[in-house]
């Protein structure tokens, strides 16, 4: 049965590595048909809103959507795109693999899950000024929130996804050495669910500032890995980082009932146009959408298109035959889609 998906081309090289992705989601034989919709700069354009009504019911009611960078427009009344989405959706749960595509790099045969709890800590936007004196702003506060419920759910979300998709451990890290109540409630509740999965999925809790820095040293000790907003926001990225950079880093944003899913990187407004973009993140993120559509909709043949053009991404660069710009080669934005279509 064809699943319907929410298409926004986005801003920038969006819509360029959003077409070069359709046509190869629909070569590796995703059943999946597009309700394309605005958002972004082409939305304030048409609707004078980024984020028009229409668009959020067509994700409502398709419970999916793919979409390509958005640009923020700068200045005031106007959200956060993917901030609003995330709230709109309770989309909680931030997948970020890192996995190493291009060989000869400073790190091979990386596999890293990096999961991040997408709504709650310093991310909530409770902050103020506090005036002193003649001054209004002499300090500032932000306020870091974790809820039991909020912990619970993504620590339990990690342990989940690392049984579904055979991994063998989750690490938790965190900051609870210092923030003792925030961080402490978090690890608290990591210690709590991973004794239900003791025996299936191997656990353990670090400081997330010596992970950071064993990532770099060592990150084959880890598998999948869990934390809360800020520290998952910055870890993922370096994630990225040791993956080739963020032409090549897919996301995922899950809730209870939808999923979204992206490419980590932004609009990238300095080679719009210009047909270099590195389709791959998109790419791989399509791979995640159609992973995730198998298993929501109990379907062996989607689920075997998202391996499938996995295998085809890994082999094609392993092979280099796919070679993106900006990854140091020659292909532009479709010459890199034609490549993958080949290896399918
Ligand atoms: P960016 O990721 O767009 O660009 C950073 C650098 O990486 C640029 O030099 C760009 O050319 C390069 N780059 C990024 N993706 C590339 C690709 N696929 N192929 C080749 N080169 C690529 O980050 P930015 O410049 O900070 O942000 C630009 C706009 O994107 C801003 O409006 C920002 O708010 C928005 N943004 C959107 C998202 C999203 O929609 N998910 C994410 C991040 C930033």
């Amino acid at each position: 049965m064809n699943k319907t998906v929410t298409l926004i081309a986005g801003d920038g090289i969006g819509p360029a590595i959003t077409a070069a992705s359709v046509a190869v989601l629909e070569a590796a034989g995703a059943q999946v048909e597009w309700d394309r919709r605005d958002a972004g700069m082409a939305a304030v354009e048409a609707h004078n809103d980024p984020l028009p009504a229409d668009t959020l019911a067509s994700i409502r009611r398709n419970r999916v959507v793919w979409k390509g960078p958005l640009t923020t427009p700068v200045g005031v009344g106007f959200r956060s795109i993917n901030v609003a989405l995330r709230k709109e959706f309770d989309l909680y749960a931030n997948v970020r693999p890192a996995r190493t595509l291009l060989p000869g790099g400073r790190y091979d045969d990386i596999d890293l899950v990096l999961i991040r709890e997408n709504t709650e800590g310093l991310y909530v936007g409770v902050e103020h000024y506090i005036g002193m004196g003649d001054d209004p702003r002499a300090a500032a506060e932000s306020v870091m929130i974790i809820t039991r419920f909020g912990a619970e759910r993504i620590v339990r979300y990690a342990f989940e996804y690392a049984l579904s998709h055979g991994r063998r451990k989750v690490t938790l890290a965190h900051k609870a050495n210092i923030l003792k109540y925030t961080q402490g409630l978090f690890l608290e509740e990591g210690n709590r669910i991973a004794k239900e999965y003791a025996g299936r999925i191997d656990y353990e809790d670090r400081i997330i500032d010596a992970t950071a820095m064993h990532l770099v040293l060592n990150p084959y000790q880890f598998d999948v890995l869990v934390m809360e907003n800020m520290f998952g926001d910055i870890l993922s990225d370096l994630g990225a980082g040791l993956v080739g950079g963020m032409g090549m880093a897919p996301c995922a944003e899950i809730g209870e009932r939808h999923g979204l899913f992206q490419s980590a990187h932004g609009s990238a407004p300095d080679i719009a146009g210009q047909g270099i973009a590195n389709p791959t993140a998109m790419l791989l993120s399509g791979a995640l959408m159609l992973d995730w559509l198998g298993a929501q909709h109990n379907d062996d043949a989607c689920t075997e298109a998202a391996r499938m053009l996995e295998q085809a991404i890994k082999e094609g660069f392993r092979a280099n035959a796919i070679r993106p710009v900006e990854q140091g080669g020659d292909q532009g934005t479709m010459q890199v889609a034609q490549a993958v279509i080949e290896r399918l």
